[in-house]
């Protein structure tokens, strides 16, 4: 392996991450500027397929390496193997997860060199990789420049850069990297799905709602129905079924607002902002959502931002490109109908 632009594919038992691929495209254009290869660094078990497939969006070549202590992710052991891989690199590209949140950081430890995490943009500049990434909450933009040379750590956030097309024409070599592992201190016992199953940080689109979605008093509860906190529930499920009708037309995921999610409307799998997910999908419609500092610091990379909201002073129509000012009630099946109706569905 010569190239010195190395990408980590990030995986959940061999099956990647759509950041991964985002990762290698942006790799492809710092290998560009500094005159190198791409090169996928793939560490798992039974992964020999996502060296092909990393080789199909643009990696030049990969390495892969694979044992049977290697099949859950550990922090410890992977970090191992990746130091290994990436001793002799310039660069080292992570998509951002919360797998690469720790492994990024335990390499840069284990080889004395910087990182910057969750990176929007990147250039280079006399061999050096310069790095656009948002701190305090999304407020500032910080550009970082690691000066150590070898290897400059990046991981990017998810969708902050285009995925390449695949091109199953394209061949590269696949080398095994050779490698031993010390004592493990920890075993993954199992694991248990998180209720909804939505993939936030990887959709285009995402309709998201906040406490907003209870509030139709002239909705009546059932008769059996008495508790005044059931009776909010009750009203934002409706709520949410009007945004999860929405979502459906649109393919999209479906996002909330800590506030919504706090009030038992809808599982913390979904929320968005500084103590949930970060998401950039390219639309982003927000519904009953107040525009909250914690919130916007999750969703304000989107590349197109709608809000409907009854109060027109509402902080998120400062972030949004196109704002309703409207009872969600109304208005969310209203965009519901003309979305069916534009995208024939
Ligand atoms: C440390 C910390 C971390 C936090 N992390 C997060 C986080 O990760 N994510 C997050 O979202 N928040 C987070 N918060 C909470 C955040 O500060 C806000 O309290 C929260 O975002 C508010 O949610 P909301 O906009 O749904 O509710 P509200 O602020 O109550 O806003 C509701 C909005 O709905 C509108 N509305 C009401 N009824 C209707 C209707 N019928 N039709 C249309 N509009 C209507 C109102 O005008 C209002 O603007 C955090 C707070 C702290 C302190």
């Amino acid at each position: 392996m010569t190239n010195k632009v190395l990408v980590y594919v990030d995986h959940f038992k061999g099956e990647a991450l759509p950041a991964s691929w985002e990762a290698i495209g942006a790799a492809r254009k710092i290998a560009e500027s500094l005159g190198s290869g791409v090169t996928a660094v793939i560490v798992g078990q039974d992964v020999q397929s996502l060296a092909k497939q990393a080789i199909e969006y643009g990696a030049d070549d990969a390495v892969v390496a694979e044992s049977p202590a290697l099949a859950d992710f550990q922090p410890e052991p992977y970090a191992d193997v990746l130091s290994k891989a990436a001793a002799e690199a310039d660069v080292l590209l992570l998509p951002t997860s919360g797998r690469t949140r720790e492994l990024a950081a335990m390499v840069a430890v284990d080889l004395e060199t910087g990182m910057a995490p969750d990176v929007i943009e990147i250039a280079v500049d006399d061999g050096l990789v310069l790095a656009t990434r948002p701190i305090y909450a999304g407020k500032l933009l910080s550009k970082v420049v690691i000066k150590e040379r070898k290897p400059q750590i990046l991981t990017t956030r998810s969708r902050a850069f285009p995925k390449p097309e695949p091109d199953a024409s394209r061949s590269g070599e696949v080398t095994s990297l050779e490698f031993e592992l010390g004592e493990v201190p920890t075993e993954v016992l199992g694991y248990k799905e998180a209720a909804g199953g939505v993939s936030l940080t990887d959709a285009a689109v995402i309709v998201s709602g906040g406490r907003g979605v209870s509030n139709n008093p002239s909705l009546t509860p059932p008769d059996e129905i008495t508790d005044e906190k059931e009776q909010e529930i009750w009203r934002a499920q409706q709520g949410f079924g009007l945004v999860g009708d929405l979502a459906g037309v649109l393919n999209a995921a479906m996002g909330a607002s800590r506030a919504a999610v706090d009030a038992g409307y809808i599982p913390y799998a979904n929320q968005v902002g500084q103590t949930g997910k970060v998401v950039s999908p390219d639309l982003y419609i927000a519904n009953g959502i107040s525009g909250a500092i914690q919130h916007l610091a999750g969703m304000r990379t989107s590349k197109t931002i709608v809000a409907v909201n009854k109060d027109p002073e509402a902080p998120i129509f400062k972030l949004a490109r196109f704002g309703v000012v409207g009872d969600l009630f109304d208005v969310v099946p209203a965009l519901t109908a003309a979305f069916k109706e534009r995208l024939g569905k």
